[in-house]
């Protein structure tokens, strides 16, 4: 059985090895047996069900709780020369008729439905008509009330056991936690199959958390290094969502809002637009997210705190799918806590349930205070162990710079203590600096004795000290709403002077610049504009099939055709992620594009060659000088070049209304010289003004047929 795997795996999917536990899981289901599988996102866990559903007899039936999801999924076995259909509510009586006489007749590999259709009596009755080759229940973590997503519907999966006790059944999700693992397979009914448990770090996300400072600055920095790359920025207001969106865009970043107040078809129109197009950052509420299956997303920005290390750890994981180098960025301060906490106190909900959720936003507020590992503490908080700083996140690169605050932390405490424990870090700050104003005189504050006494730090490193405080429990915002402090228990010993407190320094503000070390660039700069022409080319083939781009090739393909460079088809096929049927349709169009010119070409030349390739790959020439900043003219003179002798078609170069094409070259032939007449000439007998460089290209392609002729 593992070697058919192993032959579906490189022959379809193009890849070389398994991953992780992919051959045991595969094995496991394709020999009859049914599996839990856990695995992070990006994991791999398509292929799990996909190559099983092919090594079986029968249609694999995939429960999927998003529509969106399953066109995408459907469209991807398509490409890859696999027969896959949705059944789903958007499809007319007739489409439905089609796809049950297929799937009567055989000829269908893959069939994704929802769960409610699938548990529709005539569903039911007419599936066990057919051949099965396995049921896989993917986002399993749907059934447990304990998640975010509960669905109802998936609660009634486990019926598929007694209505079909000879077929295989599966479940898939990416959640971490051991609660709902517990309710997935008891409420599926696999309490006896094997779990396949993968760990849950995501090794090419890099972690960066950064106090605010100026936060759409920082958010600049940060988005320097993501030129034309896909992100999500999060942000907890639908308000704010609409600013930022709005300033970004003024800022010159392709940026689109979304959130629940929106009209739902500009909600559509903007998901969609963020699946399809390149570059694109969507700046969102947490409404968005569920059902984003872009492989490419970049970066995922936070603006402010999410209120779990659950809810980091998933919209975080949003970044990087494909496996490529991605970032995950937060600025965070102690405002959004005392924002988070007044949702809190306004949510329904017993204190039990509150308490809980203060517990957990504790805990991420611990996570952007920590001096260590960031990566260790994540996975620590699910369980899970990483014995070595991971070396792939800011605490890890720029170690932070600790001092002893166990002088100030007193002096903090004490001005909170001495107040009455009623008052917010804004106004404890101006009591340790010594400020004079309406509300400290009303209170007689200047008469404490913790009044002035701060004047060695500044308000910066006061709020400073005030956060790492709150994060490591050592005072705790009351819920009051106004965001009083209140001392906790475990500041006695500190305050007895019985322990000593190593605080972080924040970093200074030059360290929101972007480009430091340790974020890894995925296309190196010298390779973009290929890149760029191999993205070009990806994008119109997706217009062509009306297909997100990443079906046709994940990025991951991309980055292996530009690191293997093959330069002919044979070697084409060996790129990952181009199986049998893919080299076949689009390998040709990709060759062409990689091989460009002679190996060997001087400065000039390369250029000419980049500016060719990308005219290749469908773009403009304004497109092309935006892309290489040359100026559109050279952009032309280069085209012309690569015209004249042969190696770029004209159309490829140009685009004219039909008509003023055949007009300029009759303008050029009509010239009684011998030698074509220069384009200074033409352009002043033509009665429409046409750009310099055009007519450069167009006498360039005349003189290439003359001399072919
Ligand atoms: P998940 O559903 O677990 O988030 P996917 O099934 O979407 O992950 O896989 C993530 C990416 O990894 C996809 O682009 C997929 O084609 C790729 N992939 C999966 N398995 C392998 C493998 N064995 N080798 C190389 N790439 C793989
Ligand atoms: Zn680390």
């Amino acid at each position: 059985m593992r070697e058919q795997a192993l032959q579906r795996l490189k022959e379809i999917f193009g890849y070389a090895e398994f991953r992780g536990q992919q051959a045991d899981i595969i094995d496991q289901v394709a020999t009859g047996g049914d599996a839990l599988v856990l695995m992070p996102t990006g994991g791999g866990k398509s292929l799990c069900y996909q190559i099983p559903g092919l090594l079986r007899e029968g249609l694999a039936v995939i429960v999927s709780p998003l529509i969106a999801l399953m066109d995408d999924q459907v469209a991807t076995l398509n490409e890859l020369g696999l027969k896959a259909a949705a059944l789903n509510s958007t499809l007319s009586e007739d489409d439905q008729r089609l796809i049950a006489g297929q799937m009567r007749r055989g000829e269908l590999d893959f069939l994704y439905l929802a769960p409610e259709r699938l548990l529709k009596p005539r569903t039911l009755q007419f599936l066990q008509t057919l051949d099965i080759a396995l049921f896989a229940i993917d986002e399993a973590h749907c059934v447990s009330q304990w998640g975010h997503d509960f669905r109802p519907e998936y609660l009634q999966l486990g019926q598929l056991a007694e209505h079909f006790p000879q077929v295989p059944r599966m479940a898939l999700t990416a959640t971490a936690d051991e609660r709902t693992q517990q309710d997935i397979s008891q409420r599926l009914k696999l309490e006896n199959a094997p779990c396949f448990i993968s760990g849950f770090d995501r090794p090419n996300i890099f972690y960066r958390i950064v106090p605010k400072d100026k936060p759409r600055q920082q958010l600049l920095g940060m988005l320097a290094r993501h030129k034309g790359n896909a992100g999500i920025v999060y942000c907890l207001s639908r308000r704010k969502v609409d600013d930022i969106a709005q300033w970004l865009s003024g800022q010159g970043w392709p940026a689109l809002p979304y959130h629940a107040g929106l009209p739902s078809e500009l909600r559509a129109t903007h998901q969609k637009r963020f699946l399809n197009e390149d570059g694109l950052i969507m700046v969102a509420t947490i409404a968005f997210g569920m059902g984003i299956d872009k492989s490419n997303v970049r970066f995922v920005a936070h603006m402010d705190l999410p209120k779990s290390i659950e809810a980091y750890y998933q919209e975080t994981g949003r970044a990087g799918r494909d496996g490529l180098p991605a970032d995950a960025w937060m600025a965070y301060g102690l405002q959004d806590v005392l924002m988070l906490n007044q949702i809190m106190a306004n949510s329904e909900g017993d204190e039990r349930h509150k308490r809980i959720e203060r517990h957990k936003l504790d805990a991420m507020l611990g996570l952007c205070e920590i001096t260590s590992c960031r990566r260790q503490m994540l996975l620590d908080y699910f369980g899970e162990t990483l014995p070595e700083p991971c070396g792939y996140c800011d605490n890890c690169v720029e170690p932070a710079d600790t001092w002893d605050g166990s002088e100030a932390a007193k002096m903090a405490l004490s001005s909170a203590y001495r107040s009455g424990q009623r008052y917010g870090v804004g106004h404890l700050v101006d009591i340790l600096l010594g400020r004079d104003n309406e509300k400290i005189r009303s209170a007689g504050h200047q008469h404490l004795s913790t009044y002035g006494i701060g004047k060695h730090l500044s308000e910066q490193e006061w709020r400073s000290v005030f956060r790492q405080l709150i994060a490591r429990g050592l005072a705790e915002i009351d819920l009051d709403g106004y965001g009083s402090l209140r001392l906790s228990e475990s500041c006695r010993a500190l305050l007895r002077g019985e322990e000593t407190l190593a605080l972080r320094k924040d970093a200074t503000r030059t360290a929101a610049l972007p480009s430091r070390s340790g974020e890894k660039a995925v296309i190196a700069e010298a390779d973009k504009p290929l890149w760029e022409a191999l993205r070009a080319l990806r994008k119109k083939l997706a217009e062509a099939h009306g297909v997100p781009p990443y079906v046709i090739f994940p990025d991951s393909t991309l980055v292996d055709m530009l690191r293997q460079r093959p330069g002919n088809l044979q070697d084409m096929g060996l790129v990952s992620g181009i199986g049998s049927h893919k080299l076949e349709r689009y390998g040709a169009d990709f060759l062409q594009v990689l091989v460009g010119d002679a190996p060997a070409a001087s400065g000039a030349e390369e250029a000419s060659r980049d500016a060719q390739a990308l005219a290749m790959a469908g773009m403009t020439a304004e497109q092309i000088s935006r892309q290489l900043s040359m100026p559109v003219k050279q952009v032309y003179m280069q085209l012309a070049q690569a015209i004249s002798i042969g190696k770029l078609a004209l159309h490829q170069a140009i685009e004219l209304p039909p008509g003023q094409l055949e007009r300029i070259q009759d303008a050029f032939l009509n010239e009684a010289e011998e030698d074509l007449p220069g384009v200074r000439t033409v352009a002043k007998e033509l009665e429409e003004p046409v750009e310099e460089g055009v007519l450069h290209c167009i006498r360039a392609a005349l003189i290439h047929e003359i001399a072919g002729a």
